[in-house]
């Protein structure tokens, strides 16, 4: 009907007035704080769109905190303003775990500041001012700021193409030239911590003037603002830097930059974790290859790294002749593909390999596992037709999902779209886009899109984690491309004879094998789940007397692929006991005389300690089923 905007509200479709807002919406959720419209986060306040899925977003969001934060920036604007009215406003955006704000004053600010600035924002919290978006030409956005004497804002809008809508935000006195979204009051930002102060050029450049970055964080409740300082801590004290050595996982030597060594339970971890993707990826059809790590020069020049990769990659030079050690794989699984005549039932073709990786990242970029020069992904390529991508990309993100949901991490997913300097046939891309916007309404994700930010070859995904902490780690690609299968001249033989050009998915859900390890150690802080453990059970005899008794238990085991370990030295059990606890091992099997007689172990475990005796092979069995990998 015209004048009505049809919408699909908590999965029901709706017709709603023109005009509306979410914030008018019965449906509305108490403690939304933005809404999310395909794609699109929008004020609570703002018109909807004409159609669309409508979801809350809360803090529970990254999108929803991001606008949280945000706006506790602009709160920290209005309240460095109030107390410095000569302070000139740089920029304001949301961080990860917080925000910041950069002003220029003739004297910079100190840490001294912040406590009077924070009262002053709990001031403005108190005063619960609305936050309203108002749109402005450009002639009066020049004005407003002008006579606000914020030179800043003024470059800034200078540089806002001619077509953009300009926006502001207001509360109360103060306005911030700002595209939003922002929070519907002040007062929802109930909890604020300034952290730091420190310096930074005007748009990043030390030509421009030196201002004051005060960084904070903000919470909707004092309780969670805490909760987060706590984390704070605990991630300190989780560091794989620190855990990986003293739970003889990894190391690094000056010796060898930006490569680990891995020590044999640090190794045990990584083939598991290479196991679980291999037999996972085994059971949707994909096929592990290996292909070669040193190619010649002229095959990077071909596949386009010559020019846009080489300072990243590692070069050696023999017989007078370049060859390059590859930083991925592409190349390499093209090859592969051309290396035969393909038909469509080939395809879709899904190629998996593990092999070595190595870049050339620059020493002081290095950290631990989550930045190393020599690396391995659980890398694929799928070679698929054009009709079947939506099918393959759909499996792909149910992959994403059960491998996530394994390590007990939820997901986000960012939607970058075709680049301005895109390249291939518009209709492939419009339809590919299309697709997979289908997709991920259909799985039900909140996804966030970042319009123009694709690669120019093709739309892609990108999939964040959020760990125990809460924090949130960029893992996932998967990379549609139009382009690879030109360059290297790929082609199938199709139903009707005629030969066509494949699509390529490239896809990696881990990442980086290190760096995914790196955050698992965190995440548990290094207190794997049982089927992941290095080491799945210590062994512990009481006397002597019971050793033999414990090896055949552990021969046993190993029978059944349990990884365990004898502790035959002669300390006392308790000491034992503390000392596999600290190891973060999940399973300890005491054996006394009496286990021994009776033919039983006693078991205690790591998370709940003595469970009691229990008879030896039906925990054998129990134990089995226990340490399966997560594979459903
Ligand atoms: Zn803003
Ligand atoms: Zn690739």
């Amino acid at each position: 009907m015209a004048g009505e905007l049809q919408l699909v509200i908590d999965g029901e479709a709706r017709s709603v007035q023109s005009g509306c807002t979410a914030w008018d919406l019965p449906e509305r959720q108490e403690h939304a704080l933005a809404v999310w419209v395909d794609g699109q986060v929008l004020d609570l306040k703002r018109a909807l769109p004409q159609s669309g899925t409508v979801q809350w977003l809360t803090f529970n969001d990254f999108s929803g905190r991001q606008v949280f934060r945000h706006s506790s920036a602009h709160l920290l604007a209005q309240a460095v303003k109030r107390l410095w009215p000569e302070a000139k406003l740089g920029t304001g955006p949301a961080l990860d775990d917080g925000f910041y704000y950069d002003v220029a004053l003739a004297e910079p600010l100190q840490e001294g500041d912040l406590a009077r600035i924070e009262r002053e924002m709990k001031k403005i919290v108190g005063e619960n001012l609305p936050i309203e978006r108002v749109e402005l030409s450009r002639t009066e956005a020049l004005t407003l700021f002008d006579q606000r004497a914020e030179t800043f804002k003024r470059q800034i809008i200078e540089g806002i193409p001619h077509d953009a809508v300009i926006s502001a935000y207001r509360q109360g006195d103060f306005i911030d030239l700002c595209s939003g979204p922002h929070l519907a009051a002040t007062g929802l930002i109930q909890a604020i911590k300034l952290t730091s102060v420190s310096g930074a050029y005007w748009r990043g450049n030390e030509v421009n003037p030196m201002m004051t970055r005060i960084y904070g964080t903000s919470f909707p409740s004092e309780d969670e603002l805490t909760q987060h300082l706590v984390h704070i801590e605990d991630a300190k004290q989780r560091d794989h830097r620190k855990l990986g050595p003293s739970l003889d996982l990894f190391s690094f030597r000056e010796d060898a930059p930006g490569f680990a060594f891995w020590h044999p339970k640090g190794n045990q971890l990584y083939r598991t974790l290479e196991e679980f993707s291999r037999r996972l990826q085994h059971d949707r059809g994909y096929q592990e290859v290996a292909t070669p790590w040193i190619y010649r020069v002229g095959l990077w020049e071909r596949s386009g790294h010559w020019d846009h990769y080489r300072d990243d990659m590692f070069l050696i030079e023999r017989d007078s002749e370049v060859l390059g050690v590859k930083p991925m794989n592409c190349p390499g699984h093209a090859l592969l593909f051309k290396g035969a005549t393909r038909s469509y039932r080939d395809l879709p073709m899904r190629l998996a390999e593990y092999s070595p990786l190595s870049r050339f990242e620059r020493s002081g970029t290095l950290h631990g596992l989550m930045r190393v020069r020599g690396f391995h992904q659980d890398d694929a390529h799928l070679f698929v037709s054009q009709d079947q991508i939506s099918q393959e990309m759909f499996g792909v993100l149910d992959l994403v999902d059960v491998m996530y949901r394994a390590f007990g991490l939820t997901h986000e997913v960012v939607f970058s779209t075709r680049p301005d300097n895109y390249m291939g046939d518009l209709a492939l891309w419009n339809q590919a886009e299309a697709n997979l916007e289908e997709i991920l309404r259909d799985r039900g994700l909140k996804y966030q899109i970042n319009p123009k930010d694709g690669a120019f070859y093709g739309p892609k995904l990108d999939i964040a984690a959020i760990d125990s902490l809460g924090r949130r780690w960029q893992l996932a690609t998967i990379q549609l491309d139009f382009q690879l299968p030109e360059k290297f001249d790929l082609h199938y033989v199709d139903a009707d004879g005629e030969f066509k050009r494949p699509v390529m998915i490239h896809r990696a859900i881990m990442g980086s094998l290190e760096r995914f390890l790196g955050i698992l150690v965190e995440h548990y802080a290094g207190a794997f789940p049982l089927w992941l453990a290095p080491v799945q059970c210590v062994i512990i005899p009481i006397t002597d007397q019971q050793i033999s008794y414990a090896q055949e238990i552990q021969r046993k085991l190993s029978r059944y692929g349990i990884r365990s370990e004898v502790d035959d030295r002669s300390q006392k059990m308790g000491y034992k006991i503390r000392e596999a606890q600290l190891a973060k091992v999940p399973r300890m099997l005491v054996v006394g005389g009496r286990d021994q007689t009776n033919h039983t172990v006693s078991v205690r475990t790591r998370d709940q300690g003595d469970i009691g005796a229990k008879p030896w092979p039906d925990y054998l069995h129990q134990l089995i089923e226990e340490a399966e990998m997560p594979l459903a």
